[in-house]
Protein backbone atom coordinates (compact mmCIF):
# COMPACT_ATOMS: atom_id res chain seq x y z
CA UNK A 1 0.00 0.00 0.00
CA UNK A 2 1.53 3.55 -0.79
CA UNK A 3 1.25 5.84 1.58
CA UNK A 4 1.07 9.61 0.96
CA UNK A 5 0.73 12.96 2.42
CA UNK A 6 -0.85 15.95 0.34
CA UNK A 7 0.32 19.71 0.44
CA UNK A 8 -2.44 22.07 -1.47
CA UNK A 9 -5.05 19.12 -0.53
CA UNK A 10 -8.17 21.42 -1.33
CA UNK A 11 -6.99 22.94 -4.82
CA UNK A 12 -7.08 21.63 -8.28
CA UNK A 13 -4.54 19.58 -8.08
CA UNK A 14 -5.05 18.36 -4.60
CA UNK A 15 -8.70 17.23 -5.14
CA UNK A 16 -7.77 15.18 -8.61
CA UNK A 17 -5.06 13.80 -6.54
CA UNK A 18 -7.79 11.99 -4.04
CA UNK A 19 -10.01 11.46 -6.77
CA UNK A 20 -6.99 9.26 -7.82
CA UNK A 21 -6.62 7.79 -4.26
CA UNK A 22 -10.43 7.25 -4.33
CA UNK A 23 -10.32 5.04 -7.60
CA UNK A 24 -7.38 2.79 -6.93
CA UNK A 25 -8.58 2.02 -3.04
CA UNK A 26 -4.97 1.03 -2.19
CA UNK A 27 -3.34 4.29 -1.04
CA UNK A 28 -3.09 5.21 2.82
CA UNK A 29 -3.81 8.90 2.88
CA UNK A 30 -1.27 9.94 5.96
CA UNK A 31 -1.59 13.95 6.28
CA UNK A 32 -3.26 16.65 4.36
CA UNK A 33 -2.47 20.43 4.24
CA UNK A 34 -4.70 23.47 2.77
CA UNK A 35 -4.65 27.04 3.21
CA UNK A 36 -8.36 27.89 4.59
CA UNK A 37 -10.97 25.87 2.76
CA UNK A 38 -11.70 23.72 6.10
CA UNK A 39 -15.20 22.62 4.96
CA UNK A 40 -13.61 20.72 2.14
CA UNK A 41 -10.63 19.68 4.39
CA UNK A 42 -13.15 18.32 6.92
CA UNK A 43 -15.31 16.29 4.29
CA UNK A 44 -11.84 15.24 3.39
CA UNK A 45 -10.60 14.35 6.78
CA UNK A 46 -14.31 11.99 7.29
CA UNK A 47 -13.28 10.45 3.72
CA UNK A 48 -9.76 9.60 3.76
CA UNK A 49 -8.92 9.62 7.62
CA UNK A 50 -5.58 10.81 7.69
CA UNK A 51 -3.84 11.12 11.41
CA UNK A 52 -2.54 14.68 10.56
CA UNK A 53 -3.88 18.00 8.85
CA UNK A 54 -2.89 21.56 8.97
CA UNK A 55 -4.47 24.82 7.75
CA UNK A 56 -2.34 28.19 7.38
CA UNK A 57 -4.00 30.41 10.16
CA UNK A 58 -4.16 29.34 13.96
CA UNK A 59 -7.95 30.84 13.86
CA UNK A 60 -8.75 27.99 11.06
CA UNK A 61 -6.81 25.26 13.17
CA UNK A 62 -9.27 26.44 15.93
CA UNK A 63 -12.64 26.38 13.73
CA UNK A 64 -11.76 23.02 12.04
CA UNK A 65 -10.36 21.04 15.89
CA UNK A 66 -13.97 21.96 16.82
CA UNK A 67 -15.74 20.54 13.79
CA UNK A 68 -13.78 17.33 13.87
CA UNK A 69 -13.52 16.89 17.06
CA UNK A 70 -15.34 13.16 17.01
CA UNK A 71 -12.37 12.22 14.86
CA UNK A 72 -8.96 10.89 15.60
CA UNK A 73 -6.79 13.73 13.89
CA UNK A 74 -4.37 16.62 14.87
CA UNK A 75 -4.79 19.63 13.63
CA UNK A 76 -1.66 21.88 13.11
CA UNK A 77 -1.17 25.62 11.75
CA UNK A 78 0.79 28.15 9.98
CA UNK A 79 4.58 26.82 8.20
CA UNK A 80 5.38 24.63 11.12
CA UNK A 81 2.30 22.63 10.29
CA UNK A 82 3.05 22.49 6.69
CA UNK A 83 6.72 21.01 7.71
CA UNK A 84 4.78 18.29 10.06
CA UNK A 85 2.99 17.16 7.19
CA UNK A 86 5.42 17.20 5.02
CA UNK A 87 7.52 15.13 6.53
CA UNK A 88 4.71 12.56 8.42
CA UNK A 89 6.74 9.44 9.71
CA UNK A 90 4.58 7.44 7.50
CA UNK A 91 4.06 8.89 4.45
CA UNK A 92 6.55 7.94 1.65
CA UNK A 93 5.11 10.48 -0.82
CA UNK A 94 4.18 13.82 -0.50
CA UNK A 95 2.04 15.66 -3.26
CA UNK A 96 3.59 19.11 -3.50
CA UNK A 97 0.03 20.90 -5.08
CA UNK A 98 -0.02 23.71 -2.95
CA UNK A 99 0.57 27.01 -5.08
CA UNK A 100 3.22 29.46 -5.22
CA UNK A 101 6.92 29.45 -3.38
CA UNK A 102 5.49 28.46 0.13
CA UNK A 103 6.39 25.44 -1.12
CA UNK A 104 9.57 25.32 -0.75
CA UNK A 105 10.77 24.52 2.52
CA UNK A 106 8.27 21.74 3.08
CA UNK A 107 9.90 20.09 0.04
CA UNK A 108 13.14 20.42 1.72
CA UNK A 109 11.75 18.91 4.93
CA UNK A 110 10.60 15.94 2.95
CA UNK A 111 13.59 15.56 0.85
CA UNK A 112 15.79 15.36 4.41
CA UNK A 113 13.24 13.23 5.53
CA UNK A 114 13.76 10.41 2.71
CA UNK A 115 9.99 11.05 1.10
CA UNK A 116 9.74 10.93 -2.77
CA UNK A 117 8.28 13.84 -4.01
CA UNK A 118 5.06 14.33 -6.73
CA UNK A 119 5.92 17.34 -7.56
CA UNK A 120 2.84 20.17 -9.02
CA UNK A 121 4.66 23.08 -7.14
CA UNK A 122 6.52 24.32 -10.45
CA UNK A 123 7.59 27.45 -8.31
CA UNK A 124 9.31 25.28 -6.10
CA UNK A 125 11.82 24.46 -8.79
CA UNK A 126 11.56 27.40 -10.58
CA UNK A 127 13.27 29.53 -7.60
CA UNK A 128 15.04 26.92 -5.77
CA UNK A 129 16.22 24.31 -8.17
CA UNK A 130 19.85 24.19 -7.34
CA UNK A 131 18.86 23.10 -3.69
CA UNK A 132 16.40 20.67 -4.44
CA UNK A 133 17.66 18.71 -7.38
CA UNK A 134 21.00 18.48 -5.50
CA UNK A 135 19.53 17.48 -2.02
CA UNK A 136 17.06 15.32 -3.70
CA UNK A 137 20.47 13.26 -4.66
CA UNK A 138 21.79 12.93 -1.69
CA UNK A 139 18.69 11.55 0.22
CA UNK A 140 17.97 9.41 -2.39
CA UNK A 141 14.47 11.21 -2.60
CA UNK A 142 12.88 10.91 -6.06
CA UNK A 143 11.18 14.16 -7.82
CA UNK A 144 8.56 12.47 -9.47
CA UNK A 145 6.86 15.28 -11.83
CA UNK A 146 2.62 15.72 -11.76
CA UNK A 147 2.87 18.84 -13.98
CA UNK A 148 1.32 17.25 -17.41
CA UNK A 149 4.17 18.50 -19.82
CA UNK A 150 7.00 17.12 -17.37
CA UNK A 151 5.04 14.15 -16.99
CA UNK A 152 5.13 13.45 -20.56
CA UNK A 153 8.79 13.90 -20.90
CA UNK A 154 9.64 11.93 -18.17
CA UNK A 155 7.44 8.98 -19.79
CA UNK A 156 9.07 9.98 -23.05
CA UNK A 157 12.44 9.29 -21.52
CA UNK A 158 11.53 6.05 -19.96
CA UNK A 159 13.53 2.94 -22.08
CA UNK A 160 15.63 5.83 -24.23
CA UNK A 161 18.48 7.02 -22.98
CA UNK A 162 18.66 10.25 -20.57
CA UNK A 163 23.09 10.89 -22.54
CA UNK A 164 21.21 10.80 -26.09
CA UNK A 165 18.51 13.49 -25.44
CA UNK A 166 18.79 16.27 -27.93
CA UNK A 167 16.13 18.37 -26.67
CA UNK A 168 12.80 18.82 -24.80
CA UNK A 169 9.86 19.86 -27.09
CA UNK A 170 7.94 21.15 -24.54
CA UNK A 171 4.39 22.24 -25.93
CA UNK A 172 1.67 24.69 -25.06
CA UNK A 173 -2.18 25.17 -25.89
CA UNK A 174 -1.16 28.99 -26.26
CA UNK A 175 -3.85 30.16 -24.01
CA UNK A 176 -7.35 31.71 -24.58
CA UNK A 177 -5.42 34.92 -26.36
CA UNK A 178 -3.19 32.76 -29.05
CA UNK A 179 -2.91 35.12 -32.35
CA UNK A 180 -3.53 38.16 -30.59
CA UNK A 181 -2.17 41.47 -30.94
CA UNK A 182 -0.99 43.86 -28.01
CA UNK A 183 -4.04 45.97 -29.01
CA UNK A 184 -6.03 43.56 -28.89
CA UNK A 185 -5.55 42.72 -25.24
CA UNK A 186 -5.68 46.25 -23.99
CA UNK A 187 -8.79 45.44 -22.42
CA UNK A 188 -9.04 41.87 -21.26
CA UNK A 189 -11.07 41.70 -18.02
CA UNK A 190 -10.23 38.91 -15.34
CA UNK A 191 -13.05 36.15 -16.85
CA UNK A 192 -11.38 36.19 -20.11
CA UNK A 193 -8.33 35.42 -19.07
CA UNK A 194 -9.93 32.55 -16.70
CA UNK A 195 -11.59 30.66 -19.27
CA UNK A 196 -8.67 28.00 -20.56
CA UNK A 197 -9.63 26.51 -23.66
CA UNK A 198 -8.73 22.57 -22.91
CA UNK A 199 -7.56 22.90 -19.10
CA UNK A 200 -9.55 23.07 -15.94
CA UNK A 201 -6.76 24.10 -13.55
CA UNK A 202 -6.50 26.77 -10.63
CA UNK A 203 -6.86 30.77 -11.06
CA UNK A 204 -3.54 31.42 -10.99
CA UNK A 205 -2.16 28.74 -13.22
CA UNK A 206 -5.09 29.61 -15.45
CA UNK A 207 -3.97 32.96 -15.66
CA UNK A 208 -0.23 32.21 -15.78
CA UNK A 209 -1.34 29.86 -19.23
CA UNK A 210 -3.24 32.81 -21.17
CA UNK A 211 0.20 34.82 -20.80
CA UNK A 212 2.51 31.85 -21.46
CA UNK A 213 4.00 33.22 -18.09
CA UNK A 214 3.25 29.58 -17.11
CA UNK A 215 5.36 28.30 -20.04
CA UNK A 216 8.12 29.85 -19.16
CA UNK A 217 8.12 28.47 -15.79
CA UNK A 218 7.74 24.84 -17.28
CA UNK A 219 10.74 25.55 -19.35
CA UNK A 220 13.10 26.31 -15.55
CA UNK A 221 11.12 23.60 -14.15
CA UNK A 222 12.48 21.35 -16.88
CA UNK A 223 15.90 22.76 -16.88
CA UNK A 224 16.11 21.16 -13.19
CA UNK A 225 14.39 18.20 -13.74
CA UNK A 226 15.73 16.67 -16.95
CA UNK A 227 19.14 18.74 -16.13
CA UNK A 228 19.39 20.57 -19.59
CA UNK A 229 19.98 24.04 -20.15
CA UNK A 230 17.14 26.20 -20.81
CA UNK A 231 17.96 26.43 -24.84
CA UNK A 232 17.95 22.47 -25.27
CA UNK A 233 13.97 23.31 -24.14
CA UNK A 234 11.91 24.64 -27.36
CA UNK A 235 8.32 25.63 -27.09
CA UNK A 236 6.04 24.47 -29.80
CA UNK A 237 2.25 25.65 -29.97
CA UNK A 238 -0.14 22.66 -30.14
CA UNK A 239 -3.62 24.36 -29.52
CA UNK A 240 -5.35 20.81 -29.12
CA UNK A 241 -3.58 19.98 -25.89
CA UNK A 242 -3.12 16.37 -27.32
CA UNK A 243 0.60 16.08 -27.00
CA UNK A 244 1.58 16.61 -24.02
CA UNK A 245 5.72 17.04 -24.99
CA UNK A 246 8.40 15.23 -26.60
CA UNK A 247 12.09 14.43 -26.50
CA UNK A 248 13.92 14.60 -29.32
CA UNK A 249 17.18 12.30 -29.24
CA UNK A 250 20.42 12.36 -30.98
CA UNK A 251 19.78 10.45 -33.90
CA UNK A 252 16.34 12.34 -34.56
CA UNK A 253 13.84 10.18 -32.98
CA UNK A 254 11.24 11.83 -31.32
CA UNK A 255 8.86 10.05 -28.77
CA UNK A 256 5.99 11.59 -27.38
CA UNK A 257 3.24 11.11 -24.88
CA UNK A 258 -0.17 12.11 -26.48
CA UNK A 259 -3.56 11.46 -24.65
CA UNK A 260 -6.71 13.34 -23.72
CA UNK A 261 -6.79 16.02 -21.45
CA UNK A 262 -6.52 14.83 -17.56
CA UNK A 263 -4.44 15.71 -14.92
CA UNK A 264 -5.24 12.27 -13.41
CA UNK A 265 -3.26 10.28 -15.67
CA UNK A 266 0.37 12.34 -14.48
CA UNK A 267 -1.16 12.34 -10.97
CA UNK A 268 -1.66 8.90 -11.14
CA UNK A 269 1.54 7.81 -13.13
CA UNK A 270 3.72 9.89 -9.90
CA UNK A 271 2.18 8.09 -7.63
CA UNK A 272 2.80 4.40 -8.85
CA UNK A 273 5.49 4.94 -10.71
CA UNK A 274 6.98 3.20 -12.70
CA UNK A 275 3.82 1.10 -12.64
CA UNK A 276 1.32 1.71 -14.94
CA UNK A 277 -2.74 1.40 -14.21
CA UNK A 278 -5.81 1.42 -15.23
CA UNK A 279 -7.49 4.96 -15.38
CA UNK A 280 -11.37 5.37 -16.20
CA UNK A 281 -12.29 8.33 -18.55
CA UNK A 282 -11.93 9.81 -22.25
CA UNK A 283 -9.73 8.20 -24.72
CA UNK A 284 -8.38 9.20 -27.73
CA UNK A 285 -9.95 8.03 -30.87
CA UNK A 286 -7.64 8.78 -33.91
CA UNK A 287 -10.30 7.95 -35.94
CA UNK A 288 -12.19 11.22 -35.16
CA UNK A 289 -9.73 13.20 -33.88
CA UNK A 290 -9.82 15.42 -37.23
CA UNK A 291 -6.10 17.35 -36.57
CA UNK A 292 -3.23 18.25 -34.58
CA UNK A 293 -1.53 21.89 -35.62
CA UNK A 294 1.59 23.28 -34.78
CA UNK A 295 2.53 26.63 -34.53
CA UNK A 296 5.87 28.76 -33.16
CA UNK A 297 5.00 30.69 -29.66
CA UNK A 298 4.75 34.63 -30.34
CA UNK A 299 7.77 35.28 -27.92
CA UNK A 300 7.27 39.12 -28.52
CA UNK A 301 3.09 39.78 -27.74
CA UNK A 302 3.61 37.09 -24.78
CA UNK A 303 7.07 38.55 -24.05
CA UNK A 304 6.83 37.09 -20.28
CA UNK A 305 7.84 33.83 -22.27
CA UNK A 306 10.89 35.29 -23.55
CA UNK A 307 11.81 36.65 -19.80
CA UNK A 308 11.51 33.36 -18.54
CA UNK A 309 14.06 32.24 -20.86
CA UNK A 310 16.28 34.52 -20.02
CA UNK A 311 15.42 34.39 -16.09
CA UNK A 312 16.27 30.81 -16.62
CA UNK A 313 19.64 31.34 -18.81
CA UNK A 314 21.17 33.45 -16.10
CA UNK A 315 19.66 32.30 -13.05
CA UNK A 316 20.54 32.33 -9.56
CA UNK A 317 18.19 34.83 -7.86
CA UNK A 318 16.45 35.90 -11.08
CA UNK A 319 14.20 33.44 -11.68
CA UNK A 320 12.34 34.06 -7.94
CA UNK A 321 12.16 37.34 -9.86
CA UNK A 322 10.85 36.77 -12.30
CA UNK A 323 8.07 33.87 -10.25
CA UNK A 324 7.69 36.37 -7.33
CA UNK A 325 7.10 39.13 -9.44
CA UNK A 326 4.29 37.27 -11.72
CA UNK A 327 2.58 35.72 -8.32
CA UNK A 328 1.63 39.43 -7.33
CA UNK A 329 0.99 40.98 -10.84
CA UNK A 330 -1.15 38.35 -11.10
CA UNK A 331 -2.90 38.45 -7.78
CA UNK A 332 -3.24 42.50 -8.42
CA UNK A 333 -4.98 41.29 -11.64
CA UNK A 334 -7.10 39.36 -10.16
CA UNK A 335 -8.15 41.94 -7.82
CA UNK A 336 -8.67 44.32 -10.80
CA UNK A 337 -6.17 46.76 -9.64
CA UNK A 338 -3.99 46.73 -12.48
CA UNK A 339 -4.69 45.74 -16.63
CA UNK A 340 -3.77 42.56 -18.21
CA UNK A 341 -1.01 43.96 -20.09
CA UNK A 342 0.76 44.98 -16.93
CA UNK A 343 1.80 41.85 -15.72
CA UNK A 344 4.46 41.10 -18.15
CA UNK A 345 5.39 44.95 -17.82
CA UNK A 346 5.68 44.38 -13.93
CA UNK A 347 7.77 40.45 -14.22
CA UNK A 348 10.47 43.24 -16.98
CA UNK A 349 11.00 45.62 -14.39
CA UNK A 350 11.58 43.58 -11.32
CA UNK A 351 13.86 42.10 -13.45
CA UNK A 352 15.79 45.53 -14.70
CA UNK A 353 15.54 46.43 -11.00
CA UNK A 354 17.40 43.03 -9.77
CA UNK A 355 20.86 42.66 -8.65
CA UNK A 356 21.35 39.00 -9.50
CA UNK A 357 22.32 36.61 -6.49
CA UNK A 358 24.83 33.55 -7.79
CA UNK A 359 23.36 30.42 -6.40
CA UNK A 360 21.28 32.09 -3.40
CA UNK A 361 20.49 30.30 -0.06
CA UNK A 362 16.89 29.44 0.76
CA UNK A 363 17.12 32.27 2.85
CA UNK A 364 18.20 34.91 -0.03
CA UNK A 365 15.66 33.27 -2.11
CA UNK A 366 13.13 34.24 0.30
CA UNK A 367 14.50 37.58 1.14
CA UNK A 368 14.38 38.40 -2.77
CA UNK A 369 10.65 37.55 -2.93
CA UNK A 370 10.25 39.84 -0.12
CA UNK A 371 11.94 42.35 -1.59
CA UNK A 372 10.32 41.73 -5.18
CA UNK A 373 7.03 42.14 -3.30
CA UNK A 374 8.07 45.48 -1.75
CA UNK A 375 9.41 47.03 -5.09
CA UNK A 376 6.12 46.41 -6.69
CA UNK A 377 4.11 47.61 -3.55
CA UNK A 378 5.69 50.77 -3.75
CA UNK A 379 5.84 51.11 -7.42
CA UNK A 380 1.76 50.18 -8.34
P1 LIG B 1 -5.21 25.83 -6.56
O1 LIG B 1 -5.23 27.29 -6.40
O2 LIG B 1 -6.37 25.13 -7.15
O3 LIG B 1 -4.91 25.13 -5.14
C1 LIG B 1 -3.90 25.59 -4.28
C2 LIG B 1 -3.89 24.77 -3.01
O4 LIG B 1 -2.88 25.30 -2.14
C3 LIG B 1 -5.21 24.83 -2.24
O5 LIG B 1 -5.43 23.59 -1.63
C4 LIG B 1 -4.93 25.89 -1.20
O6 LIG B 1 -5.73 25.76 -0.04
C5 LIG B 1 -3.49 25.55 -0.88
N1 LIG B 1 -2.82 26.65 -0.21
C6 LIG B 1 -2.67 27.92 -0.64
N2 LIG B 1 -2.01 28.64 0.28
C7 LIG B 1 -1.73 27.80 1.30
C8 LIG B 1 -1.09 27.94 2.54
N3 LIG B 1 -0.60 29.11 2.96
N4 LIG B 1 -0.97 26.85 3.35
C9 LIG B 1 -1.47 25.66 2.96
N5 LIG B 1 -2.10 25.46 1.79
C10 LIG B 1 -2.23 26.53 0.98
O7 LIG B 1 -3.86 25.49 -7.37
P2 LIG B 1 -3.59 24.33 -8.43
O8 LIG B 1 -4.00 23.01 -7.88
O9 LIG B 1 -4.05 24.72 -9.76
O10 LIG B 1 -1.99 24.38 -8.50
C11 LIG B 1 -1.17 23.88 -7.47
C12 LIG B 1 0.25 23.78 -8.01
O11 LIG B 1 0.28 22.85 -9.06
C13 LIG B 1 0.77 25.11 -8.59
O12 LIG B 1 2.13 25.21 -8.34
C14 LIG B 1 0.53 24.94 -10.09
O13 LIG B 1 1.45 25.68 -10.85
C15 LIG B 1 0.78 23.45 -10.26
N6 LIG B 1 0.10 22.83 -11.38
C16 LIG B 1 -1.27 22.85 -11.49
C17 LIG B 1 -1.90 22.25 -12.56
C18 LIG B 1 -3.40 22.19 -12.66
O14 LIG B 1 -3.91 21.55 -13.56
N7 LIG B 1 -4.13 22.82 -11.79
C19 LIG B 1 -1.14 21.62 -13.64
C20 LIG B 1 0.26 21.60 -13.39
C21 LIG B 1 0.86 22.19 -12.32
P3 LIG B 1 -7.18 26.53 0.16
O15 LIG B 1 -7.88 26.47 -1.14
O16 LIG B 1 -7.79 25.72 1.24
O17 LIG B 1 -6.87 27.92 0.59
Amino acid sequence: MKKIAVLGSTGSIGTQTLEVVRENGDIKVCALAAGSNIALLEKQIREFHPKLAAVWTEEKAGELRTKVKDVDVRIVSGMEGLLEVAAEPESEILVTAIVGMIGILPTIEAIRARKDIALANKETLVTAGHIIMPLAREYGSSILPVDSEHSAIFQSLQGGQQKALHKILLTASGGPFRGKTKAEMENIQVEDALKHPNWEMGRKITIDSSTMVNKGLEVIEAKWLFNVTVDKVEVVVQPQSIIHSMVEYEDGAIIAELGTPDMKLPIQYALYYPERRYLPGKRLDFATLSQITFEKPDMETFYGLKLAYEAGRRGGSLPTVLNAANEKAVALFLDREIRYLQIPEIIQACMEEHRNIENPSVEEILNTEQATYEFIKNRW
